[in-house]
């Protein structure tokens, strides 16, 4: 019947999305500020999969040197544009598939522009987060016929290795535990988890968690972020028929600023931000290494950024990373030091997503996954 039909092509859906890999690496370069826009900067241009930059070199001669990457979009992108390809990643999430997206790069270069968007937010200018939600309440309302979907968020900080909560009214000073549960996977309990039905739901939230976030001044810029934000979006799915449930969850992460120490200039307090950061992204790095090369030991642990994202990471999770750069010719330096972090996340190939459904459906799951892997092997 139809149902069946309806089913046969989702699972096509998510064999091709699984095919295209489940660490997805997209490149974004901002616009150069203010009037230097004729100029190119430090890249000299852009295509659908790969960036290259001008490398002035000692003798006076300009190198070039190319990075290649799932998706780049170059300055005039639009946020639409930067999102449209994301959009698959948001069906998988009402799929029982864990999915984190992550901004990555120095700061001002456009992380928080990308996930959240600019000071004034219009339609056409609201960013990753409030778009992903957007489609799913709008993707969970058009299976309301067979499937019952209850969505609700957390807004989680780390700074300084310690996780806070951003949906608090008093200031997110508690330091909360990250667990790892049988029945809900890796979760952080005593962290306020807000059911949500709406987009304005959201916005309020996420109003709340920005006015609680982290910042201070940094030579580079006097509102930067020193430290990791996520917004988490938990989906638990009925199925009406036959009662089964499935379990899905959305990280949302922009991270702290990505440059090194000594380039800020900092000392006291903000060298130890600063050296925190450095390890947490660092262990990112690592973990996704070991990912690539499967090492049967992945080093989540290492730091609360790896220990929130542990069921994101890997094997049975779908991952994209927006890395941004900016074309800045002073900042060239972290330029090639974020791309070349982003290079060694992009070659990453894991095995198929798997998705969180309760104990009846295995042995369809095992034959989607015999069936996927001989797709993958016909790829090869
Ligand atoms: P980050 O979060 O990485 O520190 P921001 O997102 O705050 O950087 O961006 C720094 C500044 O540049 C902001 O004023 C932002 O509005 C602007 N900006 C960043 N990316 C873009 C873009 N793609 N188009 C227009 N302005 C941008
Ligand atoms: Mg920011």
């Amino acid at each position: 019947g139809y149902h069946k039909v309806l089913e046969e092509n989702r699972k096509l859906y998510n064999q091709v999305q699984d095919l295209k890999g489940n660490i997805r690496v997209y490149c974004r370069v901002r616009p150069l500020a203010g009037e230097k826009q004729n100029n190119h900067g430090s890249v000299s241009n852009t295509n659908e999969g790969s960036i290259s930059l001008i490398i002035p070199s000692k003798n006076g001669k300009e190198g070039k040197k190319t990075f290649s990457f799932n998706r780049v979009f170059g300055p005039s992108a639009t946020q639409g544009e930067v999102f449209s390809d994301t959009q698959p990643l948001i069906r998988s999430v009402l799929d029982g598939y864990n999915v984190c997206i992550f901004a990555y790069g120095q700061t001002g270069s456009g992380k928080t522009h990308t996930m959240t968007g600019p000071n004034n937010l219009t339609e056409e200018t609201v960013g990753v987060n409030y778009r992903a939600l957007r489609d799913l309440f709008l993707l969970s309302e058009q299976r309301r016929d067979t499937i019952h979907y209850d969505i609700s968020v957390q807004m989680l900080e780390i700074y300084n290795e310690q996780v806070r909560d951003l949906l608090t009214t008093d200031g997110a000073h508690k330091r909360l535990d990250i667990r790892n549960s049988s029945s809900n996977g890796i979760n952080v309990p005593d962290a306020n988890l807000v059911p949500v039905t709406s987009t304005s739901d959201v916005l309020n939230l996420m109003n709340m968690g920005h006015k609680n976030r982290t910042v201070s001044y940094t030579a580079m810029n006097d509102r930067s972020s020193r430290s990791h934000s996520c917004l988490t979006v938990h989906v638990q799915g009925r199925d009406l028929a036959s009662g089964n449930s499935l379990r899905g969850c959305m990280h949302l992460v922009d991270l702290a600023g990505s440059e090194r120490v000594d380039k800020s200039e900092v000392t006291g307090d903000q060298l130890k931000e600063a050296q925190h950061i450095n390890k947490s992204l660092s262990a990112l790095g690592d973990v996704i290494a070991s990912l690539s090369q499967k090492h049967s030991h992945v080093p989540y642990r290492n730091s609360k950024l790896t220990q929130l994202l542990q069921d994101s990471l890997g094997g049975q999770a779908k991952t994209l990373m927006f890395v941004h750069i900016s074309p800045e010719p002073e900042a060239l330096g972290e330029t090639i030091s974020t791309l070349k972090f982003a290079e060694r996340v992009s070659t990453v190939e894991l095995g198929a997503a798997k998705v969180n459904k309760d104990g009846s459906d295995v042995k369809e799951l095992k034959e989607q996954i015999a069936s996927l892997k001989a797709a993958l092997a016909r790829k090869k």
